[in-house]
């Protein structure tokens, strides 16, 4: 096998503060895995900007200069999120012909001394190395537990998906090649990777906390890439409000059979006023709840429907 082109792909918003660091740190990777002659002189680092409001952008632009070659990027003419960061960054990194990608955060949390493992699993043959973190030392307790539960819906939802898999992983060019043939606009990276096939491997690393600045998601973020994820990898939560409806509509005529039975044998009406409240309460909570997750698929459906650009590109730096 020869020497594989290795891309880094880093997606960044707002990383001015440990843009700089991460980029020497993971040059000097580079240059570690070069002379081991464990990835080729063509190498290189490919950072997305999404939308950064802060000079993270302009960092990118200095580190092109100068090391020339070895840090290239583009800006997002928008926030487009972090998930199509990372896509643009597979899509776009790929007219350098690089043989595999490692997709990595800005922040450096994600151990870069494992890099040469994910390359020992690909020259094994492995075409997606997923990296596995040990443990959720650095979450807070709120992200920790909300994210397990997720994995946990999610399995029951019927979705296959690895836990604890953050979006550290790489992907040969084979792999990126086939992504292409998906159109959905809202693309749920760890599932989609875990639906292509492929030969597969992992790798495990410990989680570091932030290098510098705070993290870009707040609740209101990973409720949205929670939703996605399920809404666009199950129906079961449809099927879900169908049966329920239909438990709803039998449960219903039972109670509506029962009241004219009541009814005609002149029973005092008064006394079922609490049961009728509770019920109504319960109903209308029910239809609430069932028309707000028909309401998320048709929005999914929506965003795939006018098929939009999934990306805005504003500048490059080759
Ligand atoms: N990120 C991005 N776009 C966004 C939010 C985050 O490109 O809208 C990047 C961010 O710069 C970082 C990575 O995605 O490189 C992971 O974000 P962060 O470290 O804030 O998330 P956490 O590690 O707290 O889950
Ligand atoms: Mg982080």
């Amino acid at each position: 096998m020869r020497i594989p082109v290795l891309a880094i792909i880093i997606p960044c918003r707002d990383e001015e503060e440990s843009i700089e660091h991460t980029l020497k740190r993971l040059l000097e990777v580079f240059y570690e895995l070069k002379n081991n002659n464990k990835i080729s002189d063509k190498s290189f680092i490919f950072c997305i900007d999404d939308g950064s409001n802060d000079n993270t952008w302009d960092l990118i632009k200095k580190c092109n200069k100068e090391f020339q070659g070895s840090v290239k990027g583009i800006k997002f003419s928008r926030n487009f999120g972090n998930q199509r960061a990372i896509l643009a960054g597979l899509f776009e990194s790929s007219k350098y012909n690089p043989d595999c990608y490692i997709s990595l955060d800005a922040d450096l949390q994600q151990d870069e001394n494992k890099i040469a493992e994910f390359l020992e699993k690909y020259e094994n043959g492995a075409k997606i190395v997923f990296g596995i973190r040990n443990d959720r030392k650095t979450d807070g307790f709120f992200k920790k537990n909300s994210a397990l539960a997720f994995y946990k819906l999610m399995n029951i939802l019927g979705v296959n998906l690895k836990k604890n898999h953050s979006d550290y992983r790489l992907v040969s060019s084979e792999v990126v090649d086939t992504l292409r043939n998906f159109p959905e606009t809202n693309m749920f990276l760890r599932g989609i990777f875990n639906e292509l096939g492929f030969k597969k491997d992992y790798v495990y690393f410990d989680v570091k906390e932030r290098y510098a600045g705070k993290t870009k998601y707040n609740f209101f973020s990973l409720f949205s890439l929670a939703i996605n994820g399920i809404t666009s990898f199950s129906i079961v939560p449809l099927r879900f409000v169908t049966i329920l409806g239909f438990i709803m509509s039998i449960a219903s005529f039972a109670v509506g059979v029962s009241a004219v039975i009541d009814k005609l044998w002149g029973n005092s009406i008064v006394p079922g006023w609490t049961t009728i409240v509770v019920a109504l309460g319960f109903i209308g909570g029910i239809q609430i709840l069932c028309v707000g997750i028909i309401g998320e698929y048709l929005g999914q459906l929506f965003q795939e429907v006018k098929s939009r650009p999934r990306y805005i590109i504003e500048e490059t730096a080759n």
